[in-house]
């Protein structure tokens, strides 16, 4: 297994691209509403890949036909936007990659549409804590396996569960680059971390079971009992100290 390492040049190119995930993910969040249909997210999507003078990561990937995906209540990850129309109380997870000179940037997130129920409310809280505890668990001389175990101990001590057949992955010029990162696992194994690794962590927690299952469109991944599922994403730098964040939105 090979883990492609930094420089710090790199990982400014990546610092951009990351930016222009989270600018174009904020556009997004902000113009989502009940009676759009999922279609017109991506339709953001694109307008503002064009305006950043950036390229989408998913369009093309393995087929994939759009920049965003998109994945409503009990759909995970990889929804294909298209003709469904949002109601108030659904949660839409959207995730969304761009690269920019050369590399890539790649996040996630989970929003309610107006109101959500309090189920939903903390399936959403607990997914974005699991992340936060993943990325704090991304230290220079520890190992893989505590970011992985962070996440699941969060998200499972909370009376749910994290998804097991998709992971995070390493990113730079390539958006899945080694390793995977498993949102479960023990603590103390797996590769040492080092500065200047690049991984996007991303735990998908569902308030039922794990497991999952594929739909008609052969991309949507939905849980197999029908329960909400939430994801949140970022692409991190593992540094001599806390994990740099390259999709974390810069404010002016
Ligand atoms: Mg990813």
């Amino acid at each position: 297994m090979t883990i492609i390492i930094k420089t710090e040049e790199e990982i400014a190119a990546m610092r951009q691209a990351g930016r222009i995930v989270a600018m174009i993910l904020k556009t997004i969040v902000e113009e989502i509403k009940p009676g759009m249909a999922t279609k017109e997210l991506d339709d953001i999507a694109a307008r503002e890949l064009k305006r950043h003078g950036a390229k989408s990561s998913f369009k093309g990937y393995r087929g994939f036909p759009a920049n965003l995906c998109v994945s409503v209540n009990d759909e995970i990850v990889h929804g294909i936007p298209g003709k469904r129309v949002l109601r108030e109380g659904d949660i839409v997870s959207l995730d969304f990659g761009a690269i920019y000179h050369g590399f890539q940037g790649d996040a996630a997130l989970t929003v309610g549409v107006g109101r959500i129920s309090k189920k939903a409310e903390a399936l959403i809280e607990t997914t974005n804590g699991a992340l936060k505890a993943g990325i704090g668990a991304a230290r220079a001389g520890g190992r893989l396996g505590d970011i992985s175990h962070a996440i699941q101990n969060y998200a499972e001590t909370r009376g749910y569960s994290v998804v097991r057949e998709y992971t995070g992955h390493g990113i730079g010029r390539d958006m899945h680059e080694e390793p995977q990162i498993p949102n479960f696992g023990p603590p103390d194994s797996g590769p040492v971390l080092k500065r200047g690794m690049t991984l996007a962590l991303e735990p998908m927690v569902n308030t039922g079971d794990w497991r999952t299952r594929v739909g008609d469109d052969q991309w949507t991944v939905m849980t197999a009992d029908g329960s909400l599922s939430a994801h949140f994403e970022h692409t991190i730098a593992i540094t001599d100290g806390e994990p740099e964040v390259l999709t974390k939105e810069v404010h002016a």
